[in-house]
C-alpha cells in the first residue's frame, strides 16, 4: 500500500533520520534568492566584480557555493583565507554596501518561474509562509509585496539583520519557527542552495531542495534535502501531491 503513495519512501527516510513520528506542515520557511527570484546570476556577478576589484582571487562560479551566507560572512571568509586576518566591521559594512550597489545596477531580476504557484499552494493549504534569507539586499526585499501580493506577512520575515549566524547555521530557520509559533516537525523549508538546505535540515525541518542554477541535485541531497526537484516549476506542480502524501503517511499504521 505504501508504495502507491508518491514520495512515501522519501518521507519515511526523513522521519526515521530525525526520529519523528509525524510531519504536520503548519509553516513553510522560504528562501529568497534562487528560490523566489532568479537572482543568483546577478549576485555572483556583483560579488565577482567587488572581490576582483579589491584584489582577491576568485572565480565567478564559486559564489554559488557561498549562497545563503550573510554578506559579512562571505567577506570575512575572503579576508581570513587571503589576508590572514578577519575583516573589520567597517570593511564588512563598506564592501557589502558596494556589492549591493553593483547588484542594483544590473538588469532587474525576474521572479523564479513556478515560485508564485509554489507560495500560493502553501497559502491555499492554510500553511503560514515565512521568508528566510541571508540577504540584506533591500532592492529585492522591497519588491516582495508587489511580486507576491498578500502572500508574505511583513512580521514573518527573517533577513540577515535578524540573526547572528547565517546559513548553514540553523539559527535563521529556528528564528522563523519561533516567529510562526511552530515546531521543527511542523515546518517545511524551501531552498535552492547547499548551505541553505543544510541549515534547514539541521533546524529539523522537512527540507525541499530545488535546483535552479548550476549546483547539481546530488549536492542538495548530500546537504540533507528530504526531496529534490529539478526546477521550481516542477516543484510547484508536485507540491499539492507531496503535501497530501505527508498527511497520508501520518495516518498509516507503522
Ligand atoms: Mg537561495
Amino acid at each position: 500500500m505504501i508504495e502507491h503513495i508518491p514520495y512515501a519512501q522519501d518521507i519515511l527516510r526523513f522521519l526515521e533520520r530525525h526520529h519523528y513520528t509525524h510531519v504536520v506542515p503548519k509553516a513553510a520557511l522560504i528562501d529568497m534568492d534562487g528560490t523566489l527570484y532568479d537572482s543568483m546570476k546577478n549576485h555572483t556577478q556583483s560579488w565577482y566584480r567587488l572581490m576582483t576589484e579589491q584584489g582577491f582571487e576568485c572565480t565567478r562560479d564559486e559564489f554559488y557555493l557561498y549562497e545563503g551566507r550573510t554578506g559579512a560572512s562571505t567577506i570575512n571568509q575572503f579576508f581570513l583565507a587571503q589576508r590572514g586576518r578577519e575583516a573589520t566591521e567597517d570593511e564588512k559594512k563598506e564592501l557589502y554596501h558596494t556589492k549591493t550597489v553593483y547588484f542594483s545596477s544590473l538588469p532587474p531580476v525576474e521572479v523564479m518561474p513556478g515560485a508564485f504557484d509554489m507560495v500560493s499552494t502553501f497559502a491555499a493549504a492554510g500553511i503560514t509562509r515565512v521568508l528566510v534569507t541571508g540577504s540584506g539586499q533591500s532592492s529585492l526585499l522591497n519588491r516582495l509585496d508587489n511580486d507576491f501580493p498578500g502572500l508574505f506577512d511583513n512580521r514573518l520575515k527573517v533577513t540577515s539583520r535578524d540573526v547572528k549566524h547565517g546559513k548553514p547555521h540553523p539559527e535563521p530557520f529556528i528564528r522563523a519557527m519561533q516567529l510562526a509559533g511552530v515546531s521543527p516537525s511542523q515546518s517545511i523549508v524551501m531552498e535552492n542552495a547547499p548551505l541553505g538546505v543544510e541549515a534547514g535540515d539541521r533546524a529539523g525541518a522537512f527540507t525541499i531542495g530545488v535546483t535552479t542554477g548550476p549546483i547539481p541535485p546530488d549536492e542538495l541531497r548530500k546537504a540533507g534535502a528530504a526531496i529534490v526537484f529539478p526546477s521550481m516549476e516542477e516543484c510547484a506542480r508536485q507540491l499539492p501531491t507531496l503535501l497530501l502524501s505527508l498527511l497520508t503517511v501520518n495516518n498509516l499504521p507503522r
